[in-house]
C-alpha cells in the first residue's frame, strides 16, 4: 500500500463542484490502494479577501491577529472537503494545522514548521482507512498561538506532511498543467517541463514564480520528497521536480522568471570608511527587511561611496525611515527610494558549466530596449533590476533569447 499527500490550491476549490471534483481524486487514489492526506487552500481569492478586510479596519493590524485571521480560510476548506468525502461514501477526517500539532517558530505570517506532533494519530485514522485532510499554510507556535507560513505556504504544508510520513509522492494540485519555463501568463509560448531540479525551482519560485513556495522546494530537497505538479482538471502529466537526471544537464537555461513590486534603495555620498555598511544593514536586519542584491561604489579620491540596494516593496516604509534616520546622523549623504522596479532572471543548473549566458540576456534586453539598473549573478542565476514597466516585455525577451519555448535538443548547449 502506498501513501500520496495530494494538495489543491485555492482556484481548484472555488466552489463545490471543484470541491467534490478534489474529493473525486483523492477517494480515487484511496481505491488505488493508497493511504491518502489531503492539503487544502483556502477557496479561491478568500485569503486576498480576508487581507482586505482587515485594512478596512486598521492599516496596521497586529501579525498575530492577521494570522488569526488568515488561517480561518483554510479551515472552511477542510470541513468543505470532508464533507465532500463523506457525500461520496468515504471516511474523512478534517485538521487545522494546530490539531495535528504543527509546530513552528513565532514568526507570524513567515513561520517556519519545526515538527509535526501528533503523527501517531494520522498513521492510525490513515490505517482504518480515512483520508485525512489538513489545512495548509498554518501552524501553532510552542504558546498555541496561530502561525501562517506565508503567502503561497500550503504547499510547504503538503512537502512537510510528505516528508513526516514518507510518502511515496506529494502530487501538488494546480491550475496550470506543470512547471512552465516561465509564467505561462505572461509569457504564451512558455513550454511545459517534464522534470525540473530542485535548485531551479527553488529559485525561480524564489525569484518571482509563485507556483511553488519555495520552501517547500527547500524541504523536498532536504527530505528527498517526490514533488509531481499538474492540473487539477485533466490527467494529463505534470512536472516532476527531481534531484538528479542525467539527460537534463543539457538544458544550461531551464527557466526565466519575473519578480515585481521591488524598490531600490540608494544612498549617496556615505562617508567611506571602516564600520559604514555595517552600521546601515544593522539597522535594515532590525527591522527584518530582506535585502537583494547591494553595490558599492567609491568616488574618485575615496572619501565617499554610493550604496544601494534592492528591497521587496511592502518594506519601502520601513527603508524609508531608515533612509531619514541615516541622513540626520550623516549629512550630506543623499537618501533616494525608487519604487515599481522589478527583476528579470535566468536559471539553470547549466550554467555552472557554460559561459555565455550573460552577454546572451543582456543583448536580449538591449533589443528588447530596456535598460538594465543593476545586475547580480549566482552559479544557476543572472538577475537584472528593470523598471517595472518594462517587466513583461523583458522576461518575453529574454525567454525568446534562449529559445525557451523549444525545450531541450540532444548535444545542444543552449
Ligand atoms: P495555487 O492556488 O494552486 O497554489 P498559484 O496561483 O499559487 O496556484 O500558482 C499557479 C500559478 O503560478 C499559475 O496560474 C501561473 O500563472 C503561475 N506561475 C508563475 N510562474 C510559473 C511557471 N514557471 N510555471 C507555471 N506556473 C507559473
Ligand atoms: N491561502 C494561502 C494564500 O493564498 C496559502 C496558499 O494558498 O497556499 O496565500
Ligand atoms: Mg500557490
Amino acid at each position: 500500500m502506498g501513501l500520496i499527500v495530494q494538495k489543491f490550491g485555492g482556484t481548484s476549490l472555488a466552489n463545490a463542484e471543484k470541491i467534490h471534483r478534489a474529493a473525486r481524486r483523492a477517494i480515487r487514489a484511496k481505491l488505488d490502494n493508497n493511504q491518502v492526506i489531503v492539503v487544502v487552500s483556502a477557496m479561491d481569492q478568500s485569503t486576498d479577501e480576508l487581507v482586505d478586510l482587515a485594512y478596512q479596519i486598521t492599516d496596521r493590524p497586529s501579525r498575530r491577529e492577521m494570522d488569526q485571521l488568515l488561517a480561518t480560510g483554510e479551515q472552511v476548506s477542510i470541513a468543505l472537503m470532508a464533507m465532500a468525502i463523506h457525500h461520496a461514501g468515504h471516511d474523512a477526517i478534517s485538521f487545522t494545522g494546530g490539531q495535528i500539532g504543527l509546530k513552528t517558530d513565532r514568526t507570524y505570517g513567515r513561520a517556519r514548521i519545526r515538527d509535526i506532533t501528533e503523527r501517531g494519530r494520522i498513521v492510525s485514522l490513515l490505517k482504518q482507512g480515512s483520508i485525512v485532510i489538513v489545512a495548509g499554510f498554518q501552524g501553532v507556535d510552542e504558546s498555541f498561538n496561530i502561525t501562517t507560513l506565508g503567502r503561497g505556504g500550503s504547499d510547504t504544508t503538503a512537502v512537510a506532511l510528505a516528508a513526516a510520513f514518507k510518502a511515496d509522492v506529494c502530487e501538488i494540485y494546480t491550475d496550470v498543467d506543470g512547471i512552465y519555463s516561465a509564467d505561462p501568463r505572461l509569457v504564451p509560448e512558455a513550454r511545459k517541463l517534464d522534470h525540473i531540479f530542485y535548485d531551479e525551482m527553488l529559485e525561480l519560485a524564489s525569484l518571482g514564480a509563485q507556483v511553488m513556495h519555495s520552501r517547500s522546494i527547500e524541504l523536498g530537497k532536504n527530505y528527498n520528497v517526490r514533488i509531481h505538479v499538474r492540473s487539477s482538471y485533466t490527467d494529463a502529466k505534470g512536472t516532476d521536480i527531481v534531484n538528479v537526471a542525467g539527460d537534463l544537464e543539457q538544458v544550461i537555461v531551464r527557466g526565466a522568471a519575473l519578480k515585481k513590486n521591488l524598490a531600490r534603495v540608494e544612498l549617496g555620498r556615505v562617508p567611506n570608511r571602516p564600520g559604514i555598511a555595517s552600521e546601515i544593514f544593522r539597522r535594515v536586519a532590525e527591522r527584518e527587511i530582506i535585502v537583494d542584491d547591494i553595490i558599492q561604489v567609491i568616488h574618485e579620491g575615496g572619501t565617499t561611496a554610493d550604496i544601494s540596494f534592492t528591497i521587496e516593496g511592502g518594506d519601502i516604509e520601513a527603508a524609508r525611515n531608515i533612509g531619514h534616520e541615516l541622513s540626520a546622523e550623516m549629512p550630506g549623504m543623499k537618501v533616494q527610494v525608487r519604487d515599481k522596479m522589478a527583476k528579470v532572471s535566468v536559471v539553470g543548473v547549466g550554467m555552472r558549466t557554460h559561459t555565455g549566458v550573460a552577454s546572451r540576456m543582456f543583448e536580449a534586453l538591449r533589443q528588447a530596449n530596456v535598460n538594465i539598473e543593476n545586475i547580480s549573478t549566482s552559479e544557476i542565476v543572472i538577475s537584472c533590476v528593470i523598471n517595472q514597466d518594462d517587466g513583461d516585455k523583458a522576461l518575453r525577451a529574454v525567454h525568446a533569447a534562449f529559445e525557451l519555448d523549444q525545450g531541450p535538443r540532444n548535444g545542444d548547449s543552449k
